[in-house]
């Protein structure tokens, strides 16, 4: 019956835009009572999120337990969605601010790595299939996108 609560997204689901609606799973973040009230998991990002039902945020945390959502997915592995490749990326007036862009780019490289790694090792890495989305993006980090913002301020000291 949990499950059926689950599929429904009774929980409430991910609020995370990247995330799809995403059903939530509760979980506690400790197995003893009286510690912390019950939060909301969502497997897609792997997040943790405060219930937005009063009634929800109630519950003790310990009634689920922290191994509550490791146990579902191991049980029904099917419901396990993929990881989500997609992030926000902030930018003004779309273009790329210039520190995110360079962080942003490191966390690619490093996630592009572990992937790397895990496909090595012969696992499946839970990952969803490279979008579209994420092909034109690469493009626009060579040398356009993020110099725009540059070239503008430079602009605007010369005048
Ligand atoms: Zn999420």
């Amino acid at each position: 019956m949990q499950m059926d609560k689950y599929k429904k997204g009774e929980f409430g689901k991910c609020p995370r835009v990247a995330c799809d609606g995403q059903p939530l799973l509760p979980m506690g973040q400790s197995d003893n009572v009286r510690v912390s009230p019950v939060r909301l998991y969502c497997a897609r990002c792997e997040d943790l999120y405060n219930p937005k039902s009063h009634r929800h945020s109630q519950i003790d945390g310990a009634y689920f337990g922290t191994s509550f959502h490791n146990i579902v997915f191991q049980v029904y592995p099917n419901l396990l969605p993929p990881k989500s490749q997609k992030r926000y990326e902030p930018r003004i007036f779309g273009f790329r601010t210039h520190a995110s862009a360079a962080l942003i780019r490191w966390q690619h490289e490093q996630k592009d790595a572990i992937k790397e790694r895990i496909v090595a090792a012969g696992a499946e890495t839970g990952f969803e299939g490279e979008d579209e989305d994420n092909a034109i993006e690469e493009d626009e980090e060579g040398d356009g996108g993020e110099d725009g913002i540059d070239d503008m301020f430079e602009g605007g000291k010369n005048a």
